[in-house]
């Protein structure tokens, strides 16, 4: 018998799951608004025409070659993200307190993260919010925490943001516990939190002397612009809290399977860097040994050339422009439809998913006879919607709904 006969089936992955049927479909009208990837108005994938650009400039540039690279990765992507993150002129960048390193995209920045405060910093409790992006939990597990906790955030009811369970639950949570937060485009409810209640958040973490650790995937796709996205993170930067924040750049470059993300720091005492770079640089030799290459050179070369900059800021505004114009037709479709329920929380909601309040019947009901597919939860790829199925799309949730 094989030592392999114990091994138990393990559960599948709902969004790849969700694909996969998609893919299988056969369905002429069949829709995919399940996974995380922006698609035109054409329903296709989008290489960003700056990142084109670019990848041609790169394969004519014969003086570059696949060395490997630091085991930190890139220094040139990494600080330059930073800066787009934290802002290039943020007093903790001037005052030294920020390191930061490429990682296998925003996945692997987190990962790099837990094994960090787990291992290095011995932290072995986390809270997440409820609900929150599926991986969260399986990264955490995984770099051994034993107490992995959620904090409320949606509010069912009002479709809306519970900030008083949130802030009641984190007034609970023990010293050191690690708080995710995503950054900006909440996922999956669209639904980010107000200056003021980051403010309220921000005064409880400090209270309880809690450890922030920002998710951001989407900067530049919540509101189209990379200053307000970054909003929170810099406001907790200001308080002068030590933090993290993992940066992935698959969404707003477009570059999901190149794996292109950072882990950015933020520590009071600017001697520590060294130290805490070289805990970083072990836990990443003895997991990959050191990032690829090809995205780092993108994402570098278009933040630091202010045409290219400007070029992608362009790109960013294309896709979540996009996003809000299928917002606003779905609802109108919707309200127009006269479907039970009201539908204004698809245009309050921001960023490329939408919280529908579709329950888990009425989103299996739309797989099977409609062949539009999404998850569970009732969570929507907006990008999936394009002007030539929105229509399908609405008749066909109102008639779930119905
Ligand atoms: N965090 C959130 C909230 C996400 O939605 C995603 C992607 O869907 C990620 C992180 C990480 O994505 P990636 O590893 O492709 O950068």
């Amino acid at each position: 018998t094989s030592r392999f006969a114990e091994v138990q089936q393990g559960a599948p992955i709902e969004v790849f799951a969700v694909s996969k049927a998609f893919s299988d479909s056969t369905h002429q009208k069949k829709v995919n608004l399940s996974v995380g990837a922006y698609r035109t108005d054409e329903g296709k994938p989008w290489v960003l025409p700056v990142v084109r650009k670019v990848e041609v400039e790169l394969a004519a540039d014969t003086s570059l070659n696949h060395e490997y690279l630091p085991i930190l990765g890139f220094d040139a992507f990494s600080t330059a993200a930073a800066k787009m993150l934290l802002g290039a002129s943020h007093p903790v960048i001037a005052e030294g307190k920020v390191t930061a390193v490429q990682t296998l995209s925003g996945t692997g920045g987190l990962r790099i993260a837990a094994d960090f405060l787990g291992h290095v910093l011995k932290y072995n409790t986390v809270y997440y919010s409820t609900p929150t992006w599926g991986n969260h939990r399986l990264i955490f597990l995984q770099a051994g925490f034993s107490e992995i906790c959620q904090y409320r955030y949606w509010d069912a009811e009002s479709r809306g943001l519970d900030i008083n369970g949130m802030i009641e639950d984190l007034s609970k949570a023990p010293e050191n516990s690690v708080i995710i937060l995503h950054a900006c485009a909440h996922n999956p409810t669209g639904v980010d939190p107000t200056q003021d209640q980051w403010k309220r958040i921000a005064d409880v973490v400090e209270e309880r002397k809690l450890f922030p650790l920002f998710d951001s995937a989407y900067q530049g796709f919540a509101s189209g612009d990379l200053d307000s996205d970054a909003w929170a993170v810099r406001y907790f930067a200001s308080r002068g809290f030590e933090m993290m924040s993992s940066q992935s750049f698959s969404k707003n470059f477009g570059l999901y399977n190149e794996r292109i993300g950072n882990l950015v720091v933020v520590v009071k005492d600017p001697s520590c860097i060294t130290a805490t770079r070289s805990q970083l640089t072990l836990l990443v030799r003895g997991s990959y040994s050191n990032p690829p290459c090809h995205g780092a050179r993108i994402v570098s070369r278009v933040l630091s050339d202010p045409v290219l900059f400007e070029e992608w800021k362009g790109c960013i505004k294309t896709m979540s422009g996009r996003i809000i114009e299928m917002r606003k037709g779905l609802r109108e479709r919707l309200e127009k439809l006269g479907t039970p329920g009201t539908w204004d929380h698809i245009t309050a909601q921001i960023g490329m998913f939408s919280f529908t309040g579709l329950s888990a019947k009425q989103s299996k009901y739309l797989g099977e006879k409609y062949h539009i597919f999404l998850l569970s939860s009732g969570r929507i790829n907006m990008c999936g919607i394009t002007t030539g199925n929105i229509d399908y799309v609405a008749e066909a949730i109102n008639d779930a709904v119905c």
